[in-house]
């Protein structure tokens, strides 16, 4: 089914009552109507009570009236055209279909993941969809339609409670119109909702990648928190390093002097703190980072003599 058959259905849920007449219907969606039915988008509702002509081309639209047939007794639909005069309408022509809003949202849920019961939170425009796990995080889900100068605000204060939650609207104009009246991040139905194989589809990735790039500020400070550990490791590696080297010099000479080699005490974690300027706090979460090998490997070399005498100084190609 085409994207453009399903862009009709989110046109017409922004409109009240959100209705197709039956010359509508055969135009638009022609053989693809039993299938919007059977997914629960369109139902089929109460008849017309006016109807155009469809013989002179004018446009002209009679209200029905219903006659009684004088051969069959029955009363049967007639309309009066201007251009044509009285004529007999087929039921089939009267016939409508409205766009079923919560079977809309209950077609997407299921494709999109979302976990429900939807409801209502301003009657007929605003729906509490579900949640959905998107982007690794569990999402509040809304959905609005129909949203105009005269509810706007109580749609506003439905959401205001969630301005976190992704809202859903139909159309991309309806998006661009929501713009930013509320905090939410507005997704239009158009464009991600499709059909295949005769079930909708979700594209669950667009939600995705709109959701990281609204994540980058937050998604950025652990970043910035990972560098700077890394800075302070590199920091306490360095003193440690220049330490070893003044150990191993010590115990050579020491070794050179009176026979048996002596070793420089490991400095504290405080006094590392102080050697690299930072606190002693930082000192033991960069011993306990789980990257911080080579520190650890030189933490522990500071105590064996042996090692300190063998060690050839910090490899030149240094591994992370
Ligand atoms: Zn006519």
């Amino acid at each position: 089914m085409s994207p453009e058959l399903l862009s009709r259905i989110w046109q017409r849920l922004d409109s009240e009552p959100p209705l197709f007449f039956a010359d509508e219907v055969g135009r638009h969606f022609g053989d693809g109507l039993a299938g919007l039915i059977e997914l629960g988008l369109l139902s089929e509702t109460a008849p017309s009570s006016c109807v155009p002509c469809w013989d002179c081309g004018r446009g002209f639209v009679s209200r029905v009236e219903f006659l009684l047939h004088r051969r069959t007794g029955t009363r049967r639909p007639y309309i009066n055209c201007p251009e044509c005069g009285v004529k007999e309408v087929s039921p089939d022509r009267l016939k409508r279909w409205m766009v079923d809003a919560a079977g809309c949202l209950a077609a997407i849920s299921e494709a999109a993941g979302i976990r429900g019961p939807a409801s209502e939170v301003v009657a007929g425009c605003l729906w509490r969809v579900g949640r959905a796990v998107w982007g690794q995080r569990l999402r509040e889900v809304y959905f609005a339609r129909y949203v105009h100068e005269g509810n706007r605000t109580g749609v506003v204060e439905g959401l205001a409670t969630h301005p976190k939650a992704i809202l859903l609207v139909t159309t991309n104009e309806s998006a661009a119109r929501w713009d930013s009246t509320t905090p939410n991040l507005v997704l239009a139905l158009e464009g991600i909702v499709g059909i295949a194989d005769g079930r909708p589809t979700f594209d669950t990735s667009f939600i995705e990648s709109r959701l990281a790039e609204l994540d980058v500020p937050t998604a950025r400070r652990p970043t910035r928190r990972r560098a700077d550990r890394a800075a302070k490791i590199e920091a306490l590696v360095a003193a440690l390093v220049d330490h070893l080297r003044a150990t191993r010099d010590h115990a050579f000479a020491t070794r050179d002097q009176t026979g048996s080699p002596e070793l420089l005490p490991r400095p504290s974690q405080q006094d590392l703190a102080r050697l690299a300027g930072m606190s002693k706090s930082d000192v033991s979460r960069c011993l306990a980072d789980e990257s911080a090998r080579e520190l650890r490997l030189y933490w522990d070399i500071a105590l064996d003599l042996n090692q300190i005498m063998d060690w050839r100084g910090r490899p030149r190609t240094k591994k992370r």
